[in-house]
């Protein structure tokens, strides 16, 4: 059950603000866009299954279509070559969308401290949340979802427009 926003409340009434209204309704409805590629990507399976079940936090629909999802999830080693195919995925999901770093690999290079590896999606897009863990477990994952949730629920309905957003994607050279 979502929590209600505060606002004012009486009989026959309640009151609060648009971003909190749509704020609640985003947050409960993410569609992930999973982008595995290689063990991380087994736990987010785990994940998707009947013990952790993404589904009681409103996310059960995965998509493989950028267009139709609002939250990258990165999980896995990414080999520099595969750094420009992360960005096309994100320039592809519309606004807003969030990003997740899941497990060392994704967040830092992790182990892969190597000429080939991207050392952190983050150098290519901007993350919202970073979930640690070599690898992290179902459980570490949801937390990831559940901090991208609290973002998701506080975000203004402005913060889009605003100028520290846009010197953001600039500082990524999307315009
Ligand atoms: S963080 Fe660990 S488990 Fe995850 S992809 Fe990298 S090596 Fe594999």
């Amino acid at each position: 059950m979502a929590e209600m926003p505060a606002g004012h409340e009486g009989q026959g009434f309640f009151a609060t603000t648009l971003d909190s209204v749509i704020g609640l309704a985003r947050k409960n409805s993410i569609w992930p866009l999973p982008f595995a590629t290689s063990c991380c990507g087994i736990e987010f399976m785990a994940t998707m299954g009947a013990t952790y079940d993404l589904a009681r936090f409103g996310s059960e629909r995965v998509g493989f279509s950028p267009r139709q999802c609002d939250l990258l999830m990165v999980m896995g080693t990414i080999a520099k070559k595969m750094g420009p195919v992360v960005k096309q995925v994100y320039l592809q999901m519309a606004e807003p969308r969030w990003v997740i770093a899941v497990g060392a690999c994704a967040s830092s290079g992790g182990i892969f401290d190597t000429y080939s590896v991207l050392q952190g999606i983050d150098q290519v897009v901007p993350v919202d949340v970073y979930v640690p863990g070599c690898p992290p477990r179902p459980e570490a994952i949801l937390d990831g979802v559940m901090r991208i949730q609290d973002l998701i629920g506080k975000e203004s309905l402005r913060r889009r427009n605003s100028e520290q957003y846009k010197a953001l994607l600039e500082s990524y050279g999307i315009q």
